[in-house]
């Protein structure tokens, strides 16, 4: 695990993927004054800026291989619009504003399951089925030290499960449907 942050070189982060060490390690909690260092704040850019140019609707911190409670989130309304209207609907899939995740504790609020295929920008390639709780509550600091709580529901509520589980060390190839895995 590394939580070193260079403080030069390019913003977009290589992604580590699937086997690297970083991704099965519980990733460690970060105080306020942390958060706020020019480090972590430096970090946050670069994490924004790998999610898009990916690109995807989420990245924690441990995708670039550093052991900190930290994630960004942002569904963008052109990644939205490139989905069908019925299955839009399906997903319950809405755009959702960039935001920071902290430290985030996630409690399940609606716990209907739903199953879609997901993916993940460390396990490059592939797509399978995942069940997930329909609904979420999420206490976090966003990126400027102020506790926040997210209720989502939805596709909202599954990136944000997705995030969490990365900052425990866990993958969704662990909670999948193994026989509906598939390249994408
Ligand atoms: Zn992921």
């Amino acid at each position: 695990m590394s939580n070193d942050v260079t403080p030069a070189g390019p913003m977009v982060m290589p992604i580590v993927q699937a086997g690297h060490p970083v991704l099965r390690q519980a990733a460690r909690t970060l105080t306020v004054e942390e958060l706020l260092s020019e480090g972590i704040q430096q970090l946050l850019v670069r994490m924004q800026a790998t999610m898009r140019d990916a690109p995807g609707v989420g990245l924690a911190a441990t995708q670039i291989g550093v052991g900190l409670r930290l994630a960004v989130v942002e569904d963008r309304p052109e990644y939205v619009a490139r989905i069908g209207e019925a299955e839009r609907a399906l997903r319950e899939r809405i755009p959702v504003p960039y935001h920071v995740l902290c430290n985030p504790v996630l409690t399940v609020e609606d716990p209907t399951p739903v199953t879609f295929l997901e993916g993940c920008l460390s396990v490059n390639g592939w797509v399978a089925e995942v069940t997930r709780n329909r609904g979420v509550r999420v206490e976090a600091l966003d990126g400027h030290g102020h506790p926040v709580v997210i209720q989502a529901v939805g596709w909202h509520a599954r990136i944000l499960q997705h995030e969490c589980d990365h900052l425990d060390g866990n993958l969704y190839v662990d909670k999948m449907n193994t026989r509906t895995l598939r390249a994408t």
